[in-house]
């Protein structure tokens, strides 16, 4: 019998042949169950990622996986040059509890993210009257919507973006949490103003209270689409079904992706208000897998789980509850813990080094936690976790945060 390879030969095996875009931590995952996770050693760790929060439903859940098995036996893929079963239902299911009227399925984020632009674009053009190609879009510094070439265009990133241009024009970017800011740079050819209601990979950044609700009035003001970027925050993740709802500020574009998937299937979604309606025609736009009944079929059954299973009040109950009992750490090191329901992160002062090294702590503790630029160490365990788990990860984290650095 062949030898079981070592995390070390793996590691080694896949660092020979892929293309580094990564810098992991180097744990060799095999099987998850829940919030936990194992590596082929056996040893078993808490899952503070939760892919991104692309996990919010856990490793392997019952019901997501049946789901996954019956559809894939029945119809996987078939494009869209025909209608099917799963995709009507998804969208409507969608839109129902999105309350928008229009879904346009995808499959990653970025892409999500790339058609939302094209849909602001088009409205610009044949709805406001903005003059061919002269569309604008404002944006925020240190976003986070993705790696397409148009989406690292506009990062205020240089490590995205430095060796990747020509960029795409037609974005302007403006401090985040800046109303005023804001209102000074729409002009008469700005089509639409993307942001993330949290900055979830800018280090999960609140913006100032009353925020989202006046850069949506400015919007409305302006005849600007008020474009939401929720692909991290929403389904749950922030404590609300949707981060804006904290503010009642009900954008005119969404855009879904990540947990939207409930871990199994790759979709995202861009939501369209009455005020955008069915804007890109056909030919106008497509995706060979978008709308596949596989991804659809998760999804639609991620959705229901996400209700019946109340994983979004967890969310807000548990992460209230994570939230302070961190902060009742008395650690040396944190700068700042903030949060909003599941979605969580201990900055580090600025003197103790970036927070990977807490990460690779964390990790020989059981935790697998991945750092968030760079000072920030994330906590986002899947939305299913109990407070028995979430108390052993704090007895971990709190090891960690009051024990010496060196
Ligand atoms: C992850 C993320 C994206 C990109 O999604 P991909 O599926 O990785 O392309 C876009 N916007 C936000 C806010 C994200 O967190």
């Amino acid at each position: 019998m062949k030898k079981k390879m070592t995390s070390a030969e793996i590691i080694e095996m896949t660092k020979k042949h892929i293309m580094e875009t990564y810098a992991p931590l180097p744990v060799v995952l095999t099987r998850g169950k829940g919030v936990w996770v194992w590596d082929i050693e056996g040893k078993k760790y808490l899952d503070m990622l939760s892919c991104y929060s692309a996990l919010s439903h856990g490793h392997c859940h019952p019901r997501i996986l049946k789901t996954l098995i019956a559809q894939a036996k029945t119809l996987s893929n078939v494009s869209r040059a025909f209608y099917n079963d799963q995709m009507g239902l998804f969208c409507k299911e969608l839109a129902e509890f999105c309350g928008f009227p229009r879904v346009l399925p995808m499959n990653t984020g970025a892409e999500a993210v790339e058609k939302a632009i094209k849909i602001a674009r088009k409205w610009g053009y044949v709805v406001k009257g903005v003059p061919k190609n002269q569309a604008e879009i404002i944006v925020c510094e240190n976003n986070f919507h993705g790696r397409t070439i148009t989406v690292i265009s506009f990062s205020s990133e240089s490590s995205y973006k430095e060796y990747f241009g020509p960029h795409t024009p037609g974005f302007h970017i403006i401090p985040y949490g800046d109303t005023q800011a804001l209102e000074k740079t729409i002009n008469q050819n700005t089509v639409g103003f993307l942001v993330e209601p949290i900055q979830g990979e800018g280090g999960v950044i609140i913006p100032p209270e009353g925020y989202l609700k006046g850069a949506k009035e400015i919007c409305e003001k302006h005849n600007v689409l008020f474009m939401l970027d929720e692909i991290q925050t929403g389904l749950g993740r922030c404590g609300k079904r949707f981060a804006y709802e904290y503010e009642d500020a009900k954008p005119d574009i969404l855009i879904l992706g990540k947990a939207l998937g409930a871990g199994v299937g790759i979709i995202s979604a861009v939501l369209c208000s009455e005020k955008v309606g069915d804007i890109l025609k056909p030919g106008e736009d497509g995706s060979t897998f978008s709308g596949s009944p596989l991804s659809c079929a998760v999804a639609r059954e991620g959705l229901r789980v996400l209700v019946e299973e109340k994983l979004t009040e967890k969310s807000y109950e548990l992460g209230n509850y994570f939230l302070a009992k961190l902060k009742e750490i008395k650690t040396p090191y944190a700068k700042e813990i903030r949060g909003r329901g599941l979605f969580i992160a201990t900055e580090i002062k600025p003197e103790y080094g970036d927070a990977r090294s807490f990460c690779e702590k964390l990790w020989h503790t059981g935790l697998l936690c991945k750092e968030t630029h760079f000072k920030n160490i994330r906590f986002a365990p899947p939305l299913i976790i109990k407070k028995k788990e979430i108390d052993w990860a704090l007895k971990r984290i709190e090891k960690v945060l009051t024990e010496p650095v060196k």
